[in-house]
């Protein structure tokens, strides 16, 4: 493998102590591979896997022409062009219960959505345009022919892919390949993702905080996020500062994972210790991130024991810092690594701003944001106070405000770029 440094110094753009944050996600997006791996599994056990080949349908979907409403089933050609026409109405299709009949000239035939079309039915008229009485229906003008109806295979057709590999499966997904008549899908195994927080400050839940200690936040944010995501996820807890139990910590975890994400010990103050220990393992670039928050990271490639190896992310400390890292770099790696073809890139939604911001151009920023309605138009404010360390302020938020690195001040009014936390599927 070439290494990551030369890899990634092709790109002019590419500096590590002011990486720009679209640069630096996809340099990370294009040094992973999906990971090996596929399970055959019940339909409803793969909602939030990911589709390892393309299921291909076995059936038209519609498998016949039907009608698109309840009304009249007829023949075009024998409406008049411009004044009502009577056909006699002999009998009743409904969904699931063809009429096996044939449709003569000057006849019609009672339709229910979804019912097969009978034979020499072209056209069905809906009920609310026509006037039935006595086993006669009496058709306005003004019809098309062939409205109102479903083709066959309209949907989906048989022998071409209904969906392709690499689909994340989502209650849509799952409905159609349920509408396939297919009840169990190929996915790739579940990605394994481990991780820990670092910092001898650091205590768990559970063990009261003494002097100058705080609890850990970030494993419990971490859970959230990767459980979120439908991993396997390996909780190693809480290691010192301490470079031979962060060695041996990151060993393990190399070996019994695909992906390891660690928190702390990147900053300044002490990038120096985890940088060495780091280079033992393996390769790992120490970047400084041009954004705010968020600014130092680390990312690589570490062994493990024997020939085991892992993708690392060493997100910063600070517990917003994490979210925000999380989200923007570790989070499209880690769905790219488990098969997800292509990643998406979140939707940027533009939305008038209602307070001013303050912002020194150069770097992107992610304020925390309240989208909220008023007037009927949407609009989005910050939370406040926005210190790294606020995790508050990611709790109370519903949308991260992403400034641009060429955007200066925000003048209330103005428009902004916001990316939605909460997601409907
Ligand atoms: P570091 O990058 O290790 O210097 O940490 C930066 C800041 O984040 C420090 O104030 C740490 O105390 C804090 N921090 C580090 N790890 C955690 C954690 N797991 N939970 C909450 N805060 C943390
Ligand atoms: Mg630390």
């Amino acid at each position: 493998m070439t290494s990551l440094a030369s890899q990634f110094g092709g790109h002019d753009a590419y500096d590590p102590n002011a990486l720009p944050v679209e640069l630096g996600r996809r340099l990370i997006l294009d040094a992973v591979e999906p990971v090996g791996g596929i399970e055959h599994i019940p339909l409803r056990d793969a909602l939030g896997r990911v589709l390892a080949e393309p299921v291909v349908s076995p059936i038209d979907v519609p498998a016949h022409d039907n009608s698109a409403m309840d009304g009249y089933g007829l023949c075009y050609a024998d409406l008049a062009a411009d004044g009502d026409t009577t056909l006699s109405v002999i009998g009743t299709a409904f969904a699931g219960q063809p009429f096996d009949g044939e449709l003569q000239p000057g006849q019609a035939v009672r339709i229910m959505t979804g019912a097969r079309l009978p034979a020499g039915v072209d056209t069905v008229v809906m009920q609310e345009v026509v006037r039935a009485a006595d086993g006669r229906v009496t058709v306005p003008p003004g019809q098309r022919c062939g409205q109102n109806l479903r083709r066959a295979g309209e949907d989906l057709r048989a022998g071409l892919a209904a969906l392709p590999a690499g689909r994340l499966i989502r209650p849509a997904e799952l409905g159609l390949v349920a509408s396939l008549g297919i009840g169990s899908v190929a996915v790739r195994r579940r990605l394994r993702v481990a991780f820990f927080s670092t910092g001898d400050e650091v205590v768990n839940v559970g063990t009261p905080a003494g002097d100058g200690q705080i609890y850990d936040s970030n494993r419990y944010t971490l859970f959230g996020m990767l459980s979120r995501l439908g991993f396997d996820i390996i909780d190693i807890g809480v290691i010192r500062d301490d470079p031979e139990t962060l060695e041996t910590t990151l060993r393990d975890a190399a070996s019994i994972a695909d992906a390891v994400i660690t928190s702390g010990g990147v900053s300044v103050g002490e990038a120096d210790f985890t940088r060495e220990v780091m280079a033992r393992l393996g390769e790992v670039l120490f970047w400084k991130i041009a954004m705010k928050p968020g600014r130092p990271m680390a990312f690589g490639r570490i062994g493990g024991h024997g020939s085991d190896a892992a993708w690392l992310f060493g997100l910063p400390g600070n517990p917003v810092a994490v979210m925000v890292t999380f989200y923007q770099f570790a989070r499209p790696a880690l769905l790219r690594l488990a098969g997800v073809d292509p990643v998406a890139e979140p939707a940027l939604l533009g939305v008038p701003c209602a307070t001013p911001i303050r912002k020194a151009p150069g770097r992107t920023e992610y304020l925390r944001g309240v989208l909220f309605q008023d007037g009927g138009q949407w609009q989005v404010r910050s939370t406040g106070a926005q210190g790294s360390g606020i995790l508050s302020s990611m709790a109370d938020a519903n949308c991260l405000i992403v400034l641009g690195p060429a955007q200066g001040n925000v003048a209330a009014g103005d428009t902004v770029q916001v990316q939605v936390l909460d997601g409907l599927v």
